[in-house]
């Protein structure tokens, strides 16, 4: 299967990051790769970018090296409360905003505590994806938790850098994507790449969803024209 976007990349302005913009949008291109989304830390991990630098994002043209760069953020979620670690007036301007827990920041402690925060952030309407959900030790009841995603129409991540390093649990990942097949929810397919050689790098995941048989059409990045009209409904208002 091709994935046409990658929703969830960061640059060099996330210091554990290596890349520039344009290194990511030419590894991109050249893997054929319509669009990533641009989605560095947000303040509150250690080693993020100045606000400045999410607020600054205008200044990028849409497209770079061909490829469609969409402004967004990796958001933290700061408390049990969903808040988020950039404000309402940044967020409504942004193109695209991932939403995830950071050990760093802040962990719920126990599946109830993890259950309740992201029904928090799910009530941000500025949030489109739920990133890494599946990081960490913490177990949860994942049909309970993929459903409420669905309500809140946010999007579930299933993450290449996560699961490849080992922060994701195999069986955390398999009972996620069989939540997600049984009753039917979109899911973003991503690499959370740090280093341009790995934008679209997504092998890992892509062959558990095949040996799976996860259904495509539930994949909203395999196709761009698909994910297009996802965002247009949500932001009318962005250039494609
Ligand atoms: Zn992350
Ligand atoms: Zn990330």
């Amino acid at each position: 299967m091709k994935y046409e976007a990658d929703l969830h990349t960061h640059t060099l302005a996330s210091t554990h990051a290596y890349s520039t913009i344009i290194e990511n949008c030419k590894a991109a291109s050249e893997k054929g790769i319509k669009a990533i989304a641009m989605t560095d830390h947000a303040p509150m991990e250690p080693d993020s970018p100045h606000i400045w630098h999410i607020e600054n994002l205008d200044v990028l043209p849409a497209k770079i090296e061909g490829v469609r760069v969409l402004k967004g953020v990796e958001a933290n979620i700061c408390n049990s409360e969903g808040k988020l670690d950039i404000s309402e007036r940044v967020l409504s301007r942004l193109e695209w905003v991932v939403a995830s827990l950071h050990a760093p920041v802040f962990w719920p402690g126990s599946s109830d505590e993890l259950y309740d925060t992201y029904k928090k952030v799910c009530q941000n309407i500025h949030v489109d994806l739920i990133g890494h959900p599946t990081t960490g030790d913490i177990d949860y009841d994942a049909d309970k938790l993929v459903k409420l995603f669905k309500e809140y129409g946010k999007l579930v991540e299933l993450n290449e850098a996560s699961f490849a390093s080992g922060r994701t649990k195999k069986n955390k990942l398999v009972d996620l994507i069989t939540a997600c097949k049984k009753y039917e929810i979109p899911v973003a397919v991503d690499s959370d790449a740090h280093f341009c050689y790995r934008i679209g790098d997504v092998n890992n995941i892509a062959r558990l969803l095949n040996d799976m048989e996860f259904p495509s059409e539930l994949i909203v990045n395999n196709d761009f024209e698909k994910l297009k009209e996802g965002l247009l409904k949500k932001r009318p208002w962005i250039e494609l």
